[in-house]
């Protein structure tokens, strides 16, 4: 990929498409194109067309899609379902049409089953049943894959397709009914500190264990796979490593330094119970995540302290 090529960074407001914007231009890629959704709906299929055809981009990351934490996939399936699909459909498509000699389109580790052997390998995808908490999110994402996989197939397309653990970092979603758990937890350790409370609320057992990769890792290795991969079988991006629900909200409120009392409320699912990519994958051509999870806390905790923030919805 030449510095001079022509990348279109779609979703480049959301968590991902922002830091590999920060990571393109870093790494002195010089001809990114974005739109705001004021100028160009994604779902629209006519304007997604038409914008193609008039800018012609070489290569397409496709960071756009309508993502949220457990509780606002299970209370809107059928928007996280439609609007990813129409999504993902428009953009591939239209890359086809165009000519894209490169498209790189982001999944998610939700794809796999719910019970997939651990660490999850590539190869779990489609080897059992999903978990109910995001199934619409996760089917919408398979769709993408295969989409993906039959242009590569049918038509020879070098469509790639990267699976991401769960990411964190500056500019994420940090309303409390629809972000993750990460973004979640700093704010509500913020916020209870900052009022002298002597409780923090976590939702669910806090047993279930994730694995968290800062955004700044992601974006770089997006570029890396533009740079390093052709294969239309699907690859994992994690930092190799998870935690409990507990630990992180124990490492949250240190980096906080919030001294309260953790409480579980019960009431709240656990979703998966657990999902740790394999990572050996990517490891194997060479990548690897830098960043600690302490110290990408601390960042994004600083970077939510520099930003006005609305008050808290209520959860
Ligand atoms: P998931 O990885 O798709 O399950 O999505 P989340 O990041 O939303 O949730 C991960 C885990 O963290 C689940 O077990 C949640 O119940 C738990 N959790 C604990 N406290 C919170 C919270 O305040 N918000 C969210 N979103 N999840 C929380």
């Amino acid at each position: 990929m030449e510095e001079s090529a022509k990348i279109f960074v779609a979703g480049h407001r959301g968590l991902v498409g922002r830091a590999i914007v920060r990571v393109l231009a870093a790494q002195r890629f010089r001809n990114v194109v974005t739109r705001d959704r004021g100028q160009l709906d994604l779902g629209d299929e006519a304007a997604v067309a038409a914008f193609f055809a008039y800018e012609k981009p070489e290569f397409v990351v496709l960071a756009a899609a309508r993502v949220g934490g457990i509780k606002a996939n299970s209370d809107y399936p059928v928007e996280f379902l439609l609007e990813n699909l129409r999504i993902q459909n428009n953009v591939i498509t239209a890359a086809h049409t165009h000519d894209v000699r490169k498209l790189l389109f982001l999944g998610s580790s939700c794809i796999y089953p719910k019970c997939a052997p651990q660490p999850i390998l590539e190869d779990a995808l489609l080897t059992g049943p999903l978990e109910p908490t995001n199934d619409a999110y996760a089917i919408a994402k398979i769709a993408g894959i295969k989409l993906c996989q039959a242009y590569a197939a049918e038509y020879g397309e070098t469509f790639i397709s990267a699976m991401p653990t769960n990411l964190y970092g500056p500019h994420d979603n940090f309303d409390l009914t629809s972000s993750h758990v990460l973004s979640a937890l700093l704010r509500k350790a913020h916020e209870a500190k900052a009022r002298g409370a002597r409780e923090l609320v976590v939702w669910g057992t806090g047993q279930p264990r994730r694995e968290f990769l800062h955004v700044d890792d992601m974006a770089d290795a997006c570029v890396f796979l533009l740079q390093n991969y052709e294969s239309p079988d699907i690859i994992n991006v994690g930092c190799g490593e998870d935690i409990s629900i507990r630990q992180l909200s124990e490492l949250i409120c240190e980096v906080v330094g919030f001294e309260g009392e953790l409480t579980f409320d019960l009431s709240k699912p656990d979703g998966t119970p657990r999902k740790l990519l394999d990572v050996s994958r990517i490891n194997g051509l060479g990548w690897r995540a830098k960043i600690p999870l302490r110290e990408g806390i601390a960042c994004t905790y600083a970077w939510l302290r520099e930003h006005e923030l609305t008050p808290a919805s209520s959860a």
